[in-house]
């Protein structure tokens, strides 16, 4: 049930965002489980391929990422330079949620030398996620626009608040979440979710618009992200995609 229920898929948004939390409160009844709770310290085994939390069991749980085994050494085998951060995970009260991240790090460069506008400063997790976006954007942008991405345009990690339309707390308050604005190709010329992703009825004919979605639908058809959220989710997200490794799912890559 669980699965069927919390796996926010193949259901209204509104509806499954509104299940979730009528199913995280029913749980934290029954089971006491407070889903601001820290991190439990056990660790999370990365299954190839598959770098988000897809477990079905733990999916009312909203709390910072848990602790994922020799993350760094993962990431310089990956090729990333990065350097450690510190971001405590700090228990909330009736005014601020819980926030922080038991592993941090500010993500400098990936395996394929995309540049950032500003280093974002990530969850591990979200570090080694971005270092697979990287060859997904790559590879998008080749079949697509014929060019690899030279730059990317985030917009924030890390922001200790909860979600601007439900009662949850964000995982941008674990810095388990990036907002992605733009990308700028290898030739200069720059791609905004604002302009370039298109009509939102019926099957995009430019290049640049399917490549926005190809690079969402596979972000989250391979896992790479748990929740990925385009303009297609709501208007808060006209201008953005929001990526995140959260312990449930949220498909907003498709209509
Ligand atoms: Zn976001």
């Amino acid at each position: 049930m669980l699965r069927g229920v919390l796996r926010l898929t193949g259901m209204g948004f509104r509806a499954a965002a509104f299940s979730l939390v009528m199913l995280m409160c029913a749980f934290q009844a029954k089971a006491g489980v407070k889903p601001d709770a820290p991190a439990s310290a056990s660790a999370v085994a990365l299954n190839a391929g598959v770098l988000a939390d897809v477990d079905p069991g733990n999916d009312y749980v909203v709390a910072p990422p848990e602790l994922i085994v020799d993350c760094e050494a993962k990431l310089r085998a990956l090729g990333v330079v990065f350097k450690p951060a510190e971001l405590p995970v700090k228990a909330g009260n009736a005014k601020r949620p819980t926030c922080g991240a038991p592993q941090a790090v500010v993500f400098q460069r990936g395996p394929t030398k995309i540049r950032y506008n500003s280093a974002p400063i990530v969850s591990c997790g979200m570090a080694l996620g971005l270092a697979r976006f990287e060859q997904v954007l790559n590879e998008e942008a080749t079949r697509y626009l014929g060019q690899p991405v030279a730059r990317v345009e985030q917009g924030g990690t890390y922001n200790c608040r909860k979600m601007a339309r439900f009662d949850l707390v964000s995982e941008h308050a674990y810095a388990n979440a990036i907002d992605i604005r733009s990308v700028t190709l290898k030739n200069g010329r720059k791609l905004s979710v604002l302009q370039s992703f298109g009509k939102l009825d019926g099957e995009p004919k430019r290049p640049e618009a399917r490549f926005w979605r190809s690079v969402a639908n596979r972000l989250y058809d391979e896992g790479t992200f748990s929740v990925v959220i385009t303009p297609f989710f709501d208007a808060l997200h006209k201008d953005h995609i929001h990526l995140d490794q959260a312990r449930y799912r949220v498909d907003g890559s498709r209509r």
